[in-house]
C-alpha cells in the first residue's frame, strides 16, 4: 500500500487531458517498482503493450494462463514479446488442486457447466493472489467496451488500498486500430477470421459485421465479464459518500 494518499480528483482531472503514453508515464513515476499490468494478448492488446514497451519495458505483465487459450493467442504473445522487447511477461496459473477439482467436478467442461466458477478459479483468484505486494495494476479496458466499463475513472482506488490505472479509458475501438496501423503492429492471427475480442477458446466466437465488439464472448450466456475487473470494490470518494447519505436522508 502507498505510504501516502493520492488526490484522485485532481489527478484524474489532469489525466483526462493527457494521452495514454503520458498516463502510463505518470503511473510508472507514481508506482514503480510496485506497478503491474495485465494483458490477454488479444486483438487490441498490441496498443497498450507497445506503449508500455516505449515508456518502461520493465513493468511486469501478467498473462492469465487458464489452459484454455487458442494456440494462436500463445503464438501472438510470443510474437509481441519479441517485437516489443518486453522483459517481464509472467504466466499466472490457477492453484493446481483447485483447478483439478474443478475439472473433476464439472466433467472437464467447467466453462459449459459453471463458467462463473471456472473464471473465478482460473482468473479471479489467481490474479488476486498475484496482485498482493503491488500498489497499482494497469489494464487496457476502455469506457466504450461495455455498460459496466463506461463509468471507470482513469485512476481508481480499491478498498484495501490498491490503485487501478486505465490509460485507454478514453480510447475508442477506432483509436486502437489506428494506433496499431500507424505503428505497424502485427495483428492477432484470428482477427481476420472475425474474432474482435478474444479470450479462452470455449468462450469466444467470431462475430458478424455490425455486432457489438464483445458479443463473441460467452455468446448465448448472460455473462459479459470474467470478473477480474469487478471483483474488487472501488473506494468511494468523500463527495459521493456525502451525496449517498443525503439521498438516503431525503428518502427517509
Ligand atoms: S473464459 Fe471460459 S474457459 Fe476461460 S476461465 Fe472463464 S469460463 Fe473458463
Amino acid at each position: 500500500m502507498l505510504a501516502h494518499q493520492l488526490d484522485l480528483e485532481k489527478i484524474n482531472e489532469e489525466l483526462e487531458k493527457k494521452n495514454p503514453p503520458d498516463i502510463i508515464a505518470w503511473a510508472v513515476e507514481a508506482f514503480m517498482p510496485k506497478l503491474v499490468m495485465t494483458s490477454s494478448f488479444g486483438p487490441e492488446s498490441g496498443a497498450l503493450l507497445h506503449m508500455i514497451s516505449r515508456v518502461n519495458p520493465d513493468v511486469p505483465i501478467f498473462f492469465l494462463e487458464t489452459g484454455f487459450h487458442f494456440p494462436e493467442t500463445i503464438q501472438y504473445k510470443e510474437d509481441l514479446v519479441r517485437q516489443f522487447g518486453l522483459k517481464q511477461v509472467i504466466d499466472l496459473k490457477a492453484d493446481p488442486e483447485r483447478r483439478a477439482k474443478l475439472m473433476v467436478d464439472y466433467q472437464d467442461v467447467p466453462y459449459e457447466k459453471n463458467p462463473d466458477l471456472c473464471c473465478q478459479i482460473n482468473k479471479v483468484e489467481t490474479l488476486d493472489k498475484a496482485l498482493k505486494g503491488y500498489d497499482a495494476w494497469m489494464s487496457g479496458i476502455r469506457r466504450k467496451q461495455t455498460d459496466f466499463r463506461k463509468s471507470i475513472r482513469i485512476v481508481e482506488e480499491y478498498e484495501g488500498g490498491m490503485y487501478k490505472v486505465s490509460p485507454l479509458a478514453n480510447f475508442t475501438s477506432r483509436d486502437v486500430w489506428w494506433y496499431l496501423k500507424e505503428n505497424q503492429i502485427s495483428q492477432h492471427p484470428l482477427f481476420d477470421k472475425g474474432y474482435m475480442s478474444i479470450g479462452c477458446w470455449p468462450c469466444t466466437r467470431p462475430i458478424q459485421d455490425g455486432d457489438d465488439e464483445r458479443s463473441g464472448r460467452w455468446a448465448g450466456k448472460a455473462k459479459t465479464e470474467c470478473g477480474i475487473h469487478s471483483f474488487k470494490e472501488v473506494k468511494k470518494d468523500k463527495d459521493s459518500e456525502k451525496e449517498k447519505s443525503q439521498d438516503i436522508s431525503e428518502n427517509i
